[in-house]
């Protein structure tokens, strides 16, 4: 250690030297301690702030505000020790190599400080700090000890040497271990505990320092004068370095403690700005879900009324047109049904950005107002701008989509209202629109209408006929039924009938069904309605049995909405309890839209049905879609060939080929053939021909009231002996002949009226 300028007591000549005994001012030595233990204190204050500090600039700042308060502690400390040494030689220090030791004492400390930067070091990890740092506070100390220049030659005892610096690493080591446990952590115990720790380092480092001193003698040639020290000011000196040494560590910690309350305040602020955004956030979907619609992204309803109402404000101020569109996706119901709902969804985001992309600015509004009722808003010059985009909405939708494996084409209806002339408020308008597709819609779909005042007139009618039916229903007055015979061509004999309503209005008169089904189909009457229909056609049927005619059997006609109803079967059962009718009497007429809208559930119900013994007919076969692979699964035992088949026969040459197929496709799948609309002999005899089973007509008769239809039988079925006659002069193409014999009075073969009733 020579090199070092360490002597150790061990190399001391064995003679002609003298130890001098020294000592230590108490004074000094306590103040040496406090200035250890406030820097102590500090460098664990600047710890935590290390930890807590997010930005890495304020982080090193913290790490080199620690690391100077430590290292200004420890020098301060070793000054003041070094000043509280009492030697009875004069002694005075080198300041060159003083400041040295505060620089290793920096080092050390910054050591000390960057193996606390790395969140929770393991104690391997510490321990190996420490021995650097330790190391590192024992150079500082015996540097420092260089700088002490007397008369005397200083001489190490080695155990205290190696124990001074056993100390400066115990005391490294647990300044590691309590610092990195006291990173995290509030309240008192904390403090506390900081406070605490700060005394033990303090002493640590005190300790460390001591017994280094205690280590030290000095040693004197036995000859040489012991000269005593002069008065010194010491004390003096200790006491402004402590002083300086304490302000400058206090206002470090006043600095971390502003920077503490300073962070504090930015993260309320952080967290309130948090809050309000996500309130903001949270606004905003709450307006999202309240003003759109999820699945297509369009405007809503409400959102849509809204927008409506204040671009309706702007054109009553500034004047202006506006035309709102409505639209409906025609037969969107069946895609549902066949294709299921996750295609009926696909299926309107397709359609909706269809409408969207036909829109000409952000200006025109689009909205989804449920279902498939999509509705439009654009401000316009003239009327013909809205009869454009109406138009080409049409076309665009038309296009081709790929939906479920398959390519589906869809159409629109379109009812159109402009403002100011079809009305000034949001409801009217919109009102008027409904009623001009509602005017699309029974024009055959696919196409545009304008609102007029005829339309206007008819809804308020239909309203009022609304009402009406419903106190018809209630009060059981006006409705009646009509029944229509349906003739047996193999038997020549009325075997059925068809039972038709009617009613009787107070103002209007007697009203044919298409009259007022759709009003009772709206507006859900339709159930109730068919209902009193089917037990007044039991009941009916109960009088003509008691009337002799026990054969005959009813068919009655069932709305689409009510196959949808699983009660059905339940009410036919009791309707045929009621009036004691045989179930194998009744027939139930279904339409073939009806039947395969909704194949499934229908399926079911008509099992039940036909379980009951009721017979089931498919009504208006031809004018539908059905598939044959259905009709074969359905429980059905007629086929109704629609009138708008016959009606051309025999001019329609195609037409009579279709019925011819019908009647073989029907036979092959045996059902027995009606066909309804039999108007000329024509046609009765094309249909005999072909082997249709049953005819159903105006040729025979048209629908007739309960109290008349016993005539109107006895007069067909009396023609029973002429009907064979018939049959053989047809087959000797007598047709002439016949027409006369069979019907006579009606003139050639274009009879239209019944010959025996009058027209109802
Ligand atoms: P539908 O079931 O196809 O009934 C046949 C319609 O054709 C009846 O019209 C009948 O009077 C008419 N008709 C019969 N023979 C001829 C003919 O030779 N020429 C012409 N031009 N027409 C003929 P109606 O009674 O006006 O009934 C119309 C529709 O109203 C019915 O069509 C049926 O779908 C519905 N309907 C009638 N009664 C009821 C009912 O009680 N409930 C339900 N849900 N619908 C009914
Ligand atoms: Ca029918
Ligand atoms: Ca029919």
């Amino acid at each position: 250690m020579e090199w070092l300028g360490l002597h150790f007591i061990t190399e001391l000549p064995q003679s002609g030297l003298v130890i001098l005994d020294c000592s230590h001012d108490p004074l000094l030595v306590l103040l040496a301690y406090v200035v250890a233990c406030v820097g102590s204190f500090a460098t664990l204050h600047m710890v935590e702030r290390v930890g807590h500090a997010e930005k890495p600039g304020a982080q090193l700042l913290w790490r080199w505000v620690g690391a100077g308060c430590l290292a200004g502690g420890i020098w301060a400390m070793h000054f003041i020790g070094m000043l509280a040494f009492q030697a009875p030689v004069e002694t005075h220090y080198e300041l060159s190599v003083a400041l040295l030791s505060l620089l290793i004492a920096l080092l050390a400390s910054w050591l000390l400080m960057h193996t606390l930067s790395h969140p929770g070091p393991s104690f391997w990890q510490c321990l190996k700090a420490s021995i650097w740092i330790g190391l590192g506070i024992a150079a500082m100390h015996y540097v420092g000890m260089t700088a002490l220049h007397s008369s005397a030659v200083v001489y190490y005892r080695p155990a205290l040497f190696a124990l001074s610096i056993v100390i400066a690493i115990g005391a490294s080591l647990a300044a590691l271990l309590i610092s990195s446990h006291l990173r995290e952590g509030t309240g008192l115990f904390h403090q506390l505990l900081k406070y605490s720790a700060g005394l033990v380092l303090g002493a640590g480092i005190v300790s460390m320092h001591f017994t280094g001193m205690a280590a030290l003698n000095l040693v004197l040639p036995i000859d040489s004068l012991q000269v005593p020290p002069s008065e010194n000011n010491h004390l003096q000196l200790g006491l402004t370095v402590a002083i300086m040494t304490l302000l400058i560590i206090g206002s470090s910690i006043s600095a971390a403690l502003a920077d503490k309350k300073l962070q504090h305040k930015e993260r309320d602020l952080q967290r309130v700005n948090a809050l309000l955004s996500q309130l903001d956030q949270a606004r905003m979907s709450l307006q999202q879900v309240a003003h759109y619609d999820a699945l297509t992204n369009l405007i809503n309803r409400r959102g849509f009324n809204q927008i409506f109402a204040e671009r309706l404000i702007e054109k009553t101020h500034e004047g202006g047109m506006l035309a709102v569109l409505f639209l409906d996706i025609d037969h969107f119901k069946r895609i549902n049904d066949s294709l299921g709902h996750d295609a009926g969804d696909e299926l309107l985001k397709v359609l909706a950005s269809h409408i969207k992309s036909s829109v000409r600015s952000h200006e025109d509004v689009v909205a989804r107002l449920g279902g498939d009722e999509f509705c439009l808003l654009i401000s316009l010059q003239d009327r013909e701008e809205a009869r454009h985009m109406a138009q080409r909405i049409l076309v665009k939708m038309k296009e081709p989509i790929e939906l479920a494996g398959r390519r589906v084409v869809m159409t629109t209806s379109i009812g159109i209202s402009v403002f100011p002339e079809d009305g000034k408020t949001c409801e009217e308008l919109l009102k008027n629109a409904d009623l001009a597709l509602y005017q699309s819609k029974g024009s055959g779909r696919n196409g545009l209408h304008f609102f007029n005042t005829t339309l206007k007139t008819r809804a308020t009618l239909e309203l009022q006929l609304e009402e009406e039916l419903r106190h018809a229903l209630r009060e059981n007055t006006g409705l009646m039924l009509y029944y229509q015979p349906i003739y047996d061509l193999k038997t020549g004999q009325v075997s059925k009938l068809e039972a038709l309503i009617r009613w009787q209005h107070p103002v209007h008169g007697l009203l044919a069904p298409d009259r007022f089904i759709g009003i009772a189909e709206a507006n859900g009457l339709i159930a109730e309605l068919d209902n009193w229909v089917l037990r007044k056609a039991c009941e009916d049927l109960g009088e003509l049995s008691r009337q002799g005619c026990e054969e005959l059997k009813i068919a009655v006609n069932c709305s689409p909405l009510n196959l949808g109803r699983e009660e059905l079967a339940d009410e036919i059962e009791q309707a045929l309890r009621i009036s004691g009718v045989a179930p194998q009497r009744l027939e139930l007429e279904v339409t073939e839209n009806a039947l395969m809208d909704n194949i499934t559930n229908t399926l079911v119900l008509l099992r039940q049905i036909r379980a009951l013994g009721v017979s089931l007919s498919i009504d208006d076969f031809g004018t539908g879609y059905s598939s044959l692979a259905y009709l074969k699964r359905l429980p059905l035992n007629t086929l109704k060939i629609d009138r708008s088949f016959i009606q051309d026969i025999p001019m329609a040459t195609q037409d009579m080929e279709i019925v011819q197929a019908i009647i073989v496709m029907a036979h092959t799948l045996h059902l027995q053939v009606v066909t309804e609309g039999v108007e000329t002999f024509e046609q009765y005899e094309f249909l005999e021909r072909h082997g249709c089973d049953f005819v159903q007509g105006y040729l025979l008769s048209r629908p007739v009231p309960l109290a008349e239809l016993r005539p109107v039988l006895n007069e067909i079925n009396q023609r029973k002996h002429s009907c064979t006659v018939s049959s053989l002069s047809l087959a000797r193409g007598t047709s002439a002949l016949m027409s006369t014999d069979l019907f006579p009075g009606i003139p050639g073969s274009h009879a239209v009226a019944s010959i025996v009733r009058p027209v109802h």
